[in-house]
């Protein structure tokens, strides 16, 4: 299995060799400007003091400040960190934010740490890359294994170092502190828009379109529902323990509850068990990856039986499963275009922080369809123009975006 950062520049290379782009363009933007490495203690709750190792990487600034989320997770590496970096310079730069890419992360298993222990992780943690970070600089984000709180932690930390309140110095926070309407909501919200794009390509119809979704966590779970809402029927979904499949349908919100209570979609009445390596190769007609990278490989993509695939998880497919699907003419909408809609709320809410003037529910919805659809129309026009698929399409959009940016800022001194 490639690692995240080959799978990363092998994606990298194919638009830069389609454009041609110069090697000195190239050399720069297929590496991070900034890595990080902390090593720092933190006191548990037993009064024993631990060691634990974090990352900040920033791959590229020239759009603007490095956004990119935090993760604390055990396989958390410098490498891992550095292609995510690298992932959401491109995905800024397709979403046409202003903004450039970053990640971070600690190596730590979250669900083991008690309340307070995280508070101390995060609070140390954010203090050993202050330097890093700023409403102007670089702007964390949640993703696995972070959350609002610890957002909140995060900009507390930083606020109490400057002496004064910094909302926008992260973004995803609550809304008592600034957070914005539908951002827990908002990468579902894009997939589901994506998705809503993807169908008119094909002259297929929503309504009634079979969906099969990988994953039942934030992403998975909520494009569930919009995509139910919208028309679809959600045939078959899946979470780390298994799938649930029913061809006549299922309720999202009922999963939902079965989940809360069970900790799982397995065992949900009125559908039959499947394997998550089942699931993916079920007959339907857009499927949805929303859990984790390298689920559609070269062994699976030969019989992957779907004519949309709309990536809502990071690098859930193989370049050499893309090569694969490419043949055989599966639409793959790839994940910095699907899953855009997060990355773009987190944006808007750094501006709301930034004029601290809040938008409703409306506003926000209507500003992430403007930023779906133009992306979409964009990333149409690329693949038309270069003759080549979405991804690579949506690639060299992003390429050409953050090379204009670095060529006409010049090269210092
Ligand atoms: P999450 O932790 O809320 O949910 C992940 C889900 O995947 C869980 O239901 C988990 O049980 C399931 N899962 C784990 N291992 C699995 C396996 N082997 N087979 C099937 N399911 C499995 O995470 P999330 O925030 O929903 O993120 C999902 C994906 O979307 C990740 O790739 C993430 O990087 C990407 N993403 C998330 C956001 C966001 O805003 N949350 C934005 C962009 C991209």
């Amino acid at each position: 299995m490639p690692s995240l950062y080959d799978h990363a520049l092998q994606q990298f290379s194919r638009a830069a060799d389609v454009m041609h782009l110069d090697d000195g363009l190239r050399e720069l933007l297929s590496t991070t400007k900034r890595d990080l490495e902390v090593h720092f203690p933190v006191k548990m709750s037993n009064g024993d003091v631990q060691m634990f190792t974090g990352f900040r990487v920033h791959h590229n600034i020239a759009r603007g400040p490095a956004k990119g989320g935090i993760r604390y997770h055990p396989a958390v590496s410098l490498e891992d960190t550095r292609a995510l970096a690298m992932t959401m310079t491109w995905k800024c730069a397709v979403a046409n934010i202003p903004f450039g890419g970053g990640k971070g992360g600690v190596i730590c298993d979250p669900k083991k740490l008690s309340n307070m222990e995280l508070e101390h992780l995060t609070r140390r943690y954010t203090t050993e890359i202050e330097n890093m970070l700023g409403p102007d600089r670089d702007i964390p984000a949640p993703d696995v294994g972070t959350n609002p709180q610890i957002m909140a932690w995060i900009m507390d930390t930083y606020s109490l170092h400057k002496g004064y309140t910094i909302t926008g110095v992260v973004t995803g926070k609550p809304e008592f502190i600034g957070g914005s309407r539908l951002r827990r909501e908002a990468t579902a919200l894009g997939v589901k828009m994506a998705v809503e794009e993807a169908v008119k390509i094909l002259r297929m119809k929503l309504t009634g379109a079979r969906v099969v979704i990988q994953g039942y966590g934030n992403v998975g779970s909520t494009t569930a529902l919009f995509l139910q809402r919208a028309g679809a029927k959600i045939i078959a979904v899946s979470d780390s323990r298994g799938g649930i499949v029913n061809a006549r349908g299922l309720n999202p919100q009922k999963i939902a509850a079965h989940k809360e209570q069970s900790g799982s979609v397995v065992g949900f009445k009125g559908a039959s068990a499947v394997t998550n390596s089942e699931m993916l190769e079920l007959p339907c007609d857009i499927l949805i990856p929303a859990a984790l990278e390298n689920q559609i490989t070269a062994q699976n993509a030969p019989r992957i039986q779907t004519k949309i695939l709309a990536e809502g998880a990071n690098a859930p497919t193989t370049p050499d499963a893309d090569a694969i699907l490419r043949d055989r003419r599966v639409l793959v909408v790839p994940d910095i275009l699907t899953n855009i809609g997060g990355v773009t709320v987190s944006y808007f809410e750094w501006v709301q922080d930034t004029q601290s003037l809040f938008w409703d529910d409306q506003e926000v919805t209507t500003r992430l369809r403007a930023v779906m659809r133009s992306a979409m129309k964009e990333v149409l026009a690329v693949s038309k123009k270069y003759k080549t698929d979405m991804r690579n399409a949506a690639m060299i959009l992003a390429l050409d975006r953050v090379a204009q940016a670095t060529t006409i800022r010049g090269i210092y001194p």
